[in-house]
């Protein structure tokens, strides 16, 4: 297997600017309705079209990242994924604030 790299090393999570992975989700077509999930390889699938190819467990790493600093809702477990933007959210059931613990 070969191994992405940017500038002579590996490729990281820094190497995929939030923006763009944000942005690949939003124009990804989603499942419609109120929380209008993206499945996890139309959401990969639009970032390497855009970056070329990305390492799955770095693809998910990148996910997980966002998802921490609540840029990102939905499943992050590596599964079909059920991604979408937190801004997108109107249930509020997935992307609902942190208990004040995160609060720094
Ligand atoms: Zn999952
Ligand atoms: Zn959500």
């Amino acid at each position: 297997m070969s191994i992405r790299l940017v500038d002579g090393r590996p490729m990281q999570c820094k190497h995929i600017p939030d923006d763009v992975f944000l942005e690949a989700v939003r124009r990804t077509p989603g499942t419609g309705g109120s929380n209008n999930w993206r499945m996890r390889w139309e959401v990969q699938a639009a970032l390497e079209a855009q970056l070329g190819h990305i390492p799955e467990r770095l693809f998910l790493a990148k996910a997980r990242q966002l998802h921490d600093a609540r840029k990102l809702g939905g499943c992050m477990c590596g599964c079909r994924g059920d991604y979408h933007l937190t801004e997108e959210c109107h249930d509020g059931y997935c992307c609902r604030p942190m208990p004040s613990k995160a609060s720094t």
